[in-house]
């Protein structure tokens, strides 16, 4: 992995509408390049991608060191605001362990008073951060991207990334602290609806489900080749009901 701390120009960046993060004024990303290496990652193709070559994608970091500086400085964009935490990198990758650049960031934005903000991600090292979560009320949600209850298909699409496990005890232990949390399946992969929908149903009734279009960003021919089947449309919809059904049962 190569690691490169750099200076950036801003940190909050305004989000258009139809954008990824659209329905938010700003995203916020500590961090360019992502260890986690999703094998559907959008972020390495998108036209204006830092590094031309996606193949290249989980093999470089960028630290942006003076990140926390920023929101102070743009303290005046924050107040009010709502802010998506992170779009184009997960801010609780391992490299957080040394730099505690999300949990600055996080320690500034509570400074500022935003009005909402989504802290979106992959990974238990959130839990360090726990008490500072909770200072933030119901100002905050976390979306934690469970994609599977597999997790031999989650170390095939998702091979840098947390297990399964580690993010169902993630989503347990945030539920139990109080804090708003969210599931997010974006994108489905091979999965066993029903026990996926059973698996955090006790925890949180929301879920975002999204069965479009990752296919055509995947760079694993092959794993769509061989769970073809569970990726034709017809097939993710029946999947997708079926969550969304367990999920509003029990809800009601
Ligand atoms: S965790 Fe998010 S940013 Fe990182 S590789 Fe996966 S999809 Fe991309």
């Amino acid at each position: 992995m190569q690691v490169t701390e750099i200076t950036a120009v801003s940190i909050l960046t305004p989000q258009k509408v139809g954008s990824l993060a659209g329905s938010y004024d700003y995203s916020l990303n500590p961090y360019g390049g992502c260890a986690f290496r999703c094998s559907y990652c959008y972020v390495p193709k998108f036209p204006n991608a830092r590094h031309s070559d996606y193949r290249e994608w989980g093999k470089w970091l960028e630290v942006k060191t003076n990140a926390p500086d920023l929101i102070r400085k743009e303290r005046v964009k924050v107040f009010g605001s709502s802010i998506f935490f992170s779009s184009a990198t997960d801010p609780y990758q391992y490299i957080e362990l040394k730099y505690r650049l999300s949990r600055r960031c996080l320690q500034e934005l509570l400074r500022y008073q935003p009005r909402r903000v989504t802290l979106h991600t992959r990974s238990h090292l959130v839990l360090q951060d726990l008490e500072l979560l909770r200072q933030f009320g119901e100002k905050l949600s976390v979306g934690i991207s469970i994609t599977t209850d597999d997790e031999s298909i989650c170390r095939q699409f998702e091979p840098g990334a947390p297990s399964i496990s580690k993010r169902l005890h993630l989503l347990s232990s945030l539920s139990s602290a109080g804090i708003d949390v969210y599931v997010s399946m974006s994108p489905l992969l091979p999965c066993n609806p029903e026990r996926l929908a059973e698996l955090i149903k006790p925890f949180t009734q929301t879920a975002w489900i999204d069965t479009m279009r990752w296919t055509e960003v995947n760079n694993r021919k092959d794993l769509l080749d061989k769970y073809s089947s569970f990726f034709e449309a017809a097939s993710l919809q029946a999947a997708s009901q079926t969550i969304m059904q367990k999920l509003k049962s029990e809800a009601t």
